[in-house]
């Protein structure tokens, strides 16, 4: 059987009218996988990693842009708009390209992984580079879509954070309800806004006990919400999360606040060093922005939280072959050259 999507899996809790198309290129039910070694490591009762990297475009944005180019067709629309450092961009793209409408992406010039602009560019966007920082981008295009018949399809959307709460209801029907802790992490802070949400709902409806803690990592170089301000320059190797004013700044601190959790930063070596030790002992791939899920569970362990007898999630918002330079550059130097015989490869092995 094909697969439903998250409109048809759970519109009874979406802004799904007899009149929303429901569209899917497949997303949502991504897998959530339980780590021993890395459970081990942390001494966390039990630690699980939910993988929104096997969404059709390689990140958990598909979740929200279904809903967002769902209602757009609904209401009409003929195109849609978004400023993005990649990701959204790539969803935006992919599904307007399969509904049949145009796809208008800005983005700041620099600073984009190459994957997602390639994806970008198949899928067939028109595609905008200003010379300005992402959240100029954004500025333009929500001027745009005031002024022109465009559909904005940033996470300003709400219909964004509607698709995106799917993944807290994933979670709590996989594990049969709750997990005490969730580590993600926040650049727009939608995808914290989106969770929060969802749990709250599902918890309102009796179908989870209790919500998890939202604990929220933003990268240290682009943490406005840490530092509570704005951080005009912001840099970080994870482009995902490089964000200096988040759309989503307010809801993301009542996320925070109403769950008991946290939101804190992590440094772009601790990210690198998360996201080397979830693909080496973990065998996950996720992209530097997806590491600081664990960079911050990794922090918080060093700094003497027990994670023990607790469900913690860590949410792998997005895939690592986008951005393969980052992989790339990390390893360079390390191959083992040999002649083209066997003898030679075995005593290069230390057989
Ligand atoms: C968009 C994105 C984020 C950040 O999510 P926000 O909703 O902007 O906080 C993190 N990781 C990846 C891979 C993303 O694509």
């Amino acid at each position: 059987m094909a697969k439903p999507g998250v409109l048809a899996q759970y519109g009874k809790f979406l802004p799904v009218t007899d009149k929303t198309p429901l569209i899917t290129l497949g997303e949502g039910d991504t897998p959530l996988v339980r780590s021993p070694r890395l459970e081990k490591e942390f001494g966390a009762g039990e630690l699980y990693f939910k993988l929104e990297a096997c969404n059709p475009t390689g990140s958990f944005k598909d979740r929200g842009m279904v809903m967002a180019v769902a209602k757009a067709l609904e209401n009409g629309f003929k195109a849609v708009a978004c400023a993005s450092t990649g990701n959204t961009s790539a969803s935006a793209t992919a599904y307007a390209a399969a509904a049949g409408i145009e796809s208008i992406i800005v983005i700041p010039k620099g600073k984009i992984a190459l994957g997602k602009l390639a994806q970008a560019i198949v899928y067939g966007a028109k595609i905008v580079m200003v010379d300005g920082n992402f959240d100029d981008a954004l500025r333009m295009v929500r001027e745009l879509c005031d002024k022109q018949p465009v559909a904005l399809v940033n996470s300003v959307n709400p219909n964004r954070i509607e698709g995106q709460k799917t993944a807290a209801f994933e979670i709590c029907d996989s594990l049969g309800g709750a997990p005490e802790l969730l580590f993600l992490p926040v650049g727009n802070a939608g995808n914290i806004t989106a969770y929060w949400k969802g749990f709250k709902e599902y918890r309102g409806r009796g179908i989870i006990a209790a919500a998890p803690k939202m604990m929220g990592f933003q990268a240290a170089g682009a943490a406005p919400i840490v530092l509570g301000h704005k951080v005009d320059k912001p840099e970080t190797i994870a482009t995902a999360i490089r964000i200096g004013n988040p759309a989503s700044w307010k809801q993301a601190e009542a996320a925070r606040d109403e769950s008991g959790g946290v939101i804190d930063m992590v440094s772009d070596d601790e990210i690198l060093e998360a996201y080397r030790i979830m693909a080496e002992k973990g065998g996950i791939f996720g992209e530097p922005a997806s590491a600081a899920s664990l960079a911050g569970l990794i922090k918080m362990k060093r700094r003497g939280t027990d994670f023990g007898g607790q469900k913690v999630v860590c949410v792998v918002t997005g895939s690592g072959l986008k951005d393969a330079d980052t992989a790339i550059k990390g390893f360079s130097g390390q191959f083992i050259e040999v002649a083209a015989e066997l003898a030679a490869m075995e005593k290069a092995l230390g057989y």
